[in-house]
């Protein structure tokens, strides 16, 4: 068996394509979390004073943005997030169990809400509804929105300055060709995060793992044990063919030329950092119904716009004292 190219000590378990490096397993945690640190460190991401919110669903990304970040960030300010959507066959407690486990283990809190707490409503429910009456919607759509919401909702109740979520590389290459593809450059700008804050009410978004292969969450996983959520989500019927295609399309051009979804986003994140430092940016309205920000030109959020065609009363709080 070959050794390790970095300590040239243990046995080389995987082999890391873009830089064409076999790495032990120890050495493979160690280049993710110093990888992960330089990313947070050369933007500042957090900073002294910050309180950061983790995104956790549960699945191998999750698991790894709460192991990188506790390795450098001080784990009293770390606050682990769970939210659970009411699906059944799917949400799982087994997994919530094991998740604060793993956040006790480093120190963090961890707290868990579903949407139906903070909505009224869960997923299920709004589906059914949605079914009831006839109406076209998109589970995911809906989902992606209360989640959202919900993650910035907690993220202020709890006092957090920032909140960071678990997007690998490919996620956010698949979304940087999505947006290109779609006409919607402004988006990549909007949802980069370097982008301006524009508005008080919405907390800072960062992805410490943006620069992360896949497949290397996929071997840090391995590597430490974690045991995660595999189970799929019923209402993902099918894959959206855009996403499907682009990420097929990635691939084939990763085998090919491997590193090539690392320079395409730090590329492209060259271009948008230079076009955000030199674009002025207007503050965002809030919406009329549930006072938090809504796009520019909108006077009704989304969330409430689908929540009205459905016939719910839109409702979204926050309440620590639910919090477990
Ligand atoms: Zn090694
Ligand atoms: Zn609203």
């Amino acid at each position: 068996m070959p050794l390790c190219d970095v300590c040239g000590l243990r046995e080389a378990k995987y082999y890391q394509h873009h830089t064409g490096r076999k790495l032990c397993g120890k050495c493979l945690i160690e280049d993710i979390r110093e990888r992960v640190k330089k990313e947070v460190d050369e933007h500042s991401l957090i900073n002294g004073s910050d309180r950061v919110l983790l995104a956790l669903s549960g699945g191998k990304d999750s698991f790894v943005l709460l192991d990188t970040l506790s390795s450098f960030v001080d784990s009293n300010r770390l606050i682990g997030f769970s939210i659970v959507e009411g699906i059944p066959g799917y949400n799982r407690e087994e997994y919530i169990l094991r998740l604060k486990k793993y956040a006790s283990e480093r120190g963090v809190d961890l707290v868990v809400k579903s949407l139906k707490e903070i909505f009224g409503y869960s997923l299920y429910e709004v589906v059914s509804i949605a079914r009831d009456r006839k109406k076209e919607m998109s589970p995911c759509t809906f989902c992606g929105a209360m989640r959202r919401r919900g993650i910035n909702l907690a993220a202020r109740e709890l006092g957090a300055t920032k909140t960071a979520t678990a997007h690998n590389l490919d996620d956010e290459v698949q979304t940087l060709f999505m947006n290109i593809l779609r006409g919607d450059p402004d988006r990549l700008i909007r949802q980069h995060p370097l982008a301006p804050r524009l508005s008080d009410l919405l907390v800072p978004r960062i992805k410490p793992l943006r620069k992360i292969y896949e497949r290397e969450i996929t071997a840090y996983a391995y590597e430490l044990g974690f045991k995660f959520q595999e189970t799929e989500c019923p209402f993902i019927v099918h894959e959206p063919t855009l996403r499907a295609r682009i990420r097929h399309w990635l691939y084939m051009l990763e085998k090919e030329r491997p590193g090539s979804m690392l320079s395409l986003l730090e590329s492209f994140d060259e271009l948008i950092i230079k076009k955000i430092s030199s674009t002025k940016y207007e503050k965002l309205p809030l919406c009329k119904i549930c006072g938090e920000p809504t796009s520019i030109g909108r006077d009704i959020c989304k969330l409430c716009e689908m929540m009205l065609d459905l016939g719910i009363e839109p409702k979204g709080s926050f309440n620590q004292t639910h919090s477990s």
